[in-house]
């Protein structure tokens, strides 16, 4: 990139988002999530195990199963997922580590689409805008409806390029 030119602000605290995920210690997915009132950051949070507990690189992830409807060849199909669920989401740990006062208005940034339960309780938090990079298919239809119900923007930074050290394969 030409020094001289700056990056726009979605690129800018998306970039954060992804350096904060690489604070996560759970090696089936890093996410990072910021909180932003304008171009001011007021809050970051990456997937964690709560503090003071071991986390997964320490008691390896919890892994449960659960079965989940996926479109396979245009059929919908049963499939069976893993998940690690020894970690409080980077959403719900951002909730966690600001104020009502702060988030009354502002935007979140996180690296991965928020999922059900997430996104609930970012719908009920006082923001007024998700923006996310990685998709999450599986709980998009009823996020991205419900969202629109609350009249939070909800959106994707489909062309963003995040930093090549902070990137994490991760599966859907
Ligand atoms: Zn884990
Ligand atoms: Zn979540």
């Amino acid at each position: 990139m030409n020094p001289d030119e700056r990056k726009d602000w979605d690129t800018y605290f998306m970039d954060i988002a992804y350096m904060v995920s690489t604070r996560s210690r759970c090696n089936r997915r890093h996410v990072g999530a910021v909180l932003v009132q304008g171009k001011k950051l007021l809050g970051t949070a990456y997937n964690g195990a709560p503090s003071g507990v071991p986390d997964c690189s320490e008691a390896g992830c919890m892994i449960a199963e659960e079965y989940e409807m996926k479109s396979v060849d245009g059929k919908e199909t049963m499939i069976k997922k893993q998940r690690c669920i020894r970690t409080i989401h980077a959403e719900q740990n951002l909730l966690l580590f600001t104020d009502r006062i702060d988030r009354e208005g502002s935007s979140v940034y996180v690296t991965d689409e928020p999922c059900w339960t997430c996104s609930n309780m970012l719908a009920n938090s006082g923001i007024t805008e998700v923006v996310f990079h990685r998709p999450y298919p599986k709980d998009t239809d009823k996020v991205s409806a419900m969202m629109g119900q609350k009249g939070i923007v909800f959106r994707r930074l489909e062309h963003y390029q995040p930093p090549q050290e902070a990137v994490m394969k991760v599966e859907n």
